[in-house]
């Protein structure tokens, strides 16, 4: 990522990461998962932990719900090949996850996701999978999905205290910074207030769920990333090669949408940013509409 490399917080928490010693995490859980089934390091047995008992009595549930779709609706979906009308990056909050929160079947979205559901071309894994999904799956629709009560968003809104030392709130720090310059220069008038407020007396306190420059910042952050998911070469080159009746690319007219989940009711929140081959559609969605 280009932006690693500017400010001088980013070369310091690049230094961190690199120069970080290799821990042996994966082994040391290895051993630890393998003493459960028999003794374990104190000589007495244990059982298999309980949330992953609950993962498998939760799979042979799915596999029987999956016959509602008919007895071989995996099968035919793993024959004959998956064409899914959507592709979805949301937040790798686990309280946002679309497959549960449209009731859609496997097979439906084509999924990204990472903190804060953000799109960055330099990103090489979000934009090869926009670029797959474009170009090859021929989604209809790219839909940039953020959430109320963002713990990414929220980080974004604390002021930069010391140099954070730990590589991984390096890590974190570097990736929210596109949303702190969305915060910086916002004028929505309850951000500007936010602003404000933190300059007379700065807090690394979380806001609330309900505060209204936290719900606003959710929302800018999502337009931000629909702009650059709009203003990438995928979608542009894409939009080129359908105006120029092109057989190189596929021909489907893609749609890129801005929304915006509430983790308290399950609403979905329409940011009235939809952006196709024609330019900008505000209106139609059946979904709530944003005021801003
Ligand atoms: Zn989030």
């Amino acid at each position: 990522m280009k932006f690693c490399f500017t400010a001088g917080i980013s070369l310091f928490c690049y230094a961190s990461i690199v120069s970080a010693a290799p821990r042996p995490l994966f082994a040391a859980a290895s051993k630890d998962l393998g003493s459960t089934t028999k003794a374990g390091h104190h000589g007495h047995s244990h059982k298999y932990p309980a949330e992953i008992q609950e993962l498998f009595k939760g799979n042979i549930a799915f596999r029987k719900n999956m016959t509602n779709h008919g007895p071989d609706f995996l099968k035919s979906l793993a024959v004959d090949g998956q064409k899914p009308p959507f592709m979805v990056i949301d937040c790798s909050d686990s309280r946002s996850s679309e497959e549960a929160i449209f009731s859609v079947k496997p097979g439906t979205m084509f999924t990204t996701g990472n903190i804060a559901n953000q799109f960055h071309e330099e990103d090489l894994t979000t934009n090869a999978v926009l670029s797959y999904a474009v170009e090859t799956l021929a989604v209809k629709h790219v839909i940039l999905m953020g959430h109320y009560g963002c713990g990414g968003v929220a980080a974004a809104m604390a002021p930069l205290g010391e140099k954070p030392t730990h590589p991984a709130h390096c890590a974190v720090q570097e990736w929210i910074k596109p949303i702190r310059d969305v915060y910086q220069r916002s004028e929505r008038p309850e951000i500007i207030a936010h602003r404000k407020k933190m300059l007379k007396s700065p807090t690394q306190k979380a806001p609330g769920l309900h505060d209204p420059a936290f719900r606003a910042l959710v929302e800018e952050n999502v337009k931000a990333n629909v702009r650059r998911i709009a203003d990438s070469a995928v979608i542009q080159d894409h939009f080129a090669a359908l105006s120029a009746g092109s057989d190189e690319l596929q021909k489907t007219e893609v749609h890129i949408h801005g929304w915006v989940y509430d983790i308290e009711n399950g609403e979905v929140t329409d940011l009235g940013i939809t952006f196709g081959p024609s330019g900008l559609i505000e209106d139609g969605s059946p979904f709530k509409k944003s005021k801003y």
